[in-house]
Parts: C-alpha cells; structure tokens; sequence
C-alpha cells in the first residue's frame, strides 16, 4: 500500500509499505481523507519543531477519516462498512496522568505521525491503517470523510477553549487565523464568547475567521499598531488564544488582556522575553494547550449534529500521489487554509 513517509526536510515520498492487518480488538480502516495540519510541515520543511526531531523515515498525518474495512475478534462499536474518524491519539490508561484524567499528558503515548519517541510513532497517511477499537469513532453516514478528518483539529480547538472557559459572554482574541486559530473561533462561539476579534498578517487566512463567526479582524501585517486601541483601561480581553506560533505575538497579547485575563498559548515553536511585571500587575494567567483527549468525540458529535460547517476551511484535496505538491500548497498561507489528501 502507499504511504506518505518524511525522509529528511524536503524529502517527501509516496513510499509502498507492508499493509496491516487487525488483531483483537484492532479495526483496519481504508483511509479516504487526510489533513495536512501545521506539525506536518514542519516535518516537511524543518524536520521538526522545538526538541522534536526526525531520527528515522516516519509516516506522516493525524487528522484523518475512512471507512472500516475488516475488524479483529471482540471489536463491537464498529463494523466494515461504517466511517469513521480515527482518533491519532492512543494513551496507555494506567499511567499517573492517565489515571488523573490527563491523558493528554500520558508518559507512554502513542500519537500518529510523532517523532516525540523513538522509534517514531508512524503516521495515518495511509491506504490502510489498523488501529484500536477506541480509536475508530463512527460518524453517521451523512457526514462527508473529508468533514469527518476536521475532528482532530476541531478537538485541538475545544480543548484550548476549555483552557480559557467559562467564555460566556466573553471578550476574546485569537492571534493566527491558520487552521487552528480559525476552529477556535468556532468552538469560542460554541463557548458563547461575546465578542471574537481575529489578529493575522495575511488577508486571505482573516477571511476564513470571519466565515467562522469572528466580529472583527485586523491585519497586523498591513496595520502593525492594529491591535493598540485595545490596550486602553487596563485591556480589553478576557481570553487570548495565541494560535501562530509567534513570540511578538505573545508578548502583544500581554498589552491587550485585562487583569485576570487568561493567556492561552497553542502554538508552537516561538520564543517570547515577556515583560513579567505585566503578568504580575495584571495577574495575568499564562496557560497551554496541548492537544485534547475527551474533545475528540466531542468534536465528531458537533460535526455529525451539523453544529459548525468546517467544509468551508477546505481549500483542496489533492490524490495522495501528488503529496509534494498538496504540501507546498498548504504552505502558502495566502493560498490555501486546510489542504487534504485523498487515499
Ligand atoms: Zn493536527
Ligand atoms: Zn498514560
């Protein structure tokens, strides 16, 4: 079967592997839709971020959906035929963290797609995957695979809004308006945020934040003091979502929050020198985010409900063959907001 493997930065291959078949309580699922999402490229162009990097050939992607092929002996949630979201994330379940309720922060995971361990944890872009019955979450038949592959990206979302909540009539910034920044305006909106202002320094990507509900949207690109006039009276936030990975944006959201606001930092990889007599003058609440654990059903009951439309974020979907090509697409910020590959 084909795969999408990373071989070093820039070397991407539609590699042929071994086809898996199901054990005991294992679901094969034929993969039909897969998201190219930010930690993707960043194995593409730099192999990887921060402390996490390529040692071997790893398959790549994690947001994915498809329909089950075969199932092992004892799996009863699903059976051939159904599709599925498949949920990259596999805690152990006895772990410390496991047992608290943190299986996000499991010490054994196992996510798709991760060069955190070593050996790598192997991706889901893939024509076939076999994975645990927990992890294949059935989507009724009228939801479209490609709807279906935004429930990992959705989860990631919700799970930073529950960073911040109750956001009940709240006012909130989103910093980034890339795929995550924009499902968090969604999911703000689910929260019953009052007011949503998305920040970017790209036009296009804005747009989709306002497809998703946000009020207002400044280009810090064209308007570098954009956000200024929400400064005034001790800031005008009481949540900020930092969604682009960028220090300076870190460093802004300090100046617009209110005291007590919650700083909720979801993207990767910047480095920021934060002015600490703000955090504490302003008993500002620094918090991450890091992936999700209960949001992912959550995440595939909005969609299959028809709670949020999340086909509007699809840019392109692109045969599996032409990976390369689908990848530098989803690079270009001004061109494209999710990109998929299609198995
Ligand atoms: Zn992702
Ligand atoms: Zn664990």
């Amino acid at each position: 079967m084909k795969a999408i493997v990373i071989h070093a930065p820039g070397d991407l291959r539609v590699d042929q592997v071994a086809a898996p078949t199901p054990g005991p309580g294992e679901v094969q699922v034929q993969i039909g839709a897969g998201g190219i999402c930010g930690s993707d490229l960043h194995y593409y162009h730099n192999g990887g971020f921060g402390d996490v990097r390529l040692k071997e050939p790893m398959i790549l992607g994690h947001e994915i959906a498809g329909t089950v092929i075969d199932v092992g002996p004892g799996v009863s949630s699903v059976r051939p035929g159904d599709k599925v979201a498949v949920n990259p994330s596999l805690a152990c379940g006895t772990c410390a963290y496991c047992q608290a309720g943190l299986q996000n922060h499991c010490t054994d995971m196992h996510f798709y797609g991760s060069a955190m361990r070593f050996p790598h944890v192997q991706g889901a872009f893939r024509e076939l995957l076999v994975c645990k019955e927990a992890q294949a979450v059935a989507v009724p038949s009228h939801v479209s695979l490609d709807e279906a592959a935004f429930a990992e990206p959705f989860a990631v979302a919700l799970h930073a809004v529950s960073r911040a909540a109750p956001l009940v009539g709240k006012t909130v910034l989103v910093t980034g308006s890339g795929p995550i920044g924009v499902l968090i305006v969604a999911a703000a909106r689910l929260a019953g945020a009052g007011t949503i202002v998305v920040s970017d320094i790209l036009d296009e990507p804005l747009a989709f934040a306002t497809a998703m509900g946000a009020d207002t949207v400044v280009n810090t690109g064209k308007q570098p003091d954009g956000l200024a006039g929400y400064e005034s009276g001790k800031g005008t936030f009481d949540a900020v979502f930092e969604a682009s990975g960028s220090g300076a944006a870190v460093i802004q959201a300090l100046r617009v929050l209110r005291p007590r606001g919650a700083l909720v930092c979801v993207g990767q990889g910047g480095q920021a020198n934060l002015a600490m007599s703000a955090v504490v003058t302003r008993e500002i609440e620094l918090r991450g985010a890091f992936r999700f654990h209960t949001e992912f059903r959550t995440a595939v009951d909005f969609i299959a409900a028809g709670r949020v439309d999340l086909r509007k974020l699809l840019s392109a979907a692109m045969p599996a063959d032409d990976a390369k090509a689908a990848f530098d697409l989803a690079s270009d910020k001004s061109r494209s907001m999710k990109v998929q590959l299609r198995f």
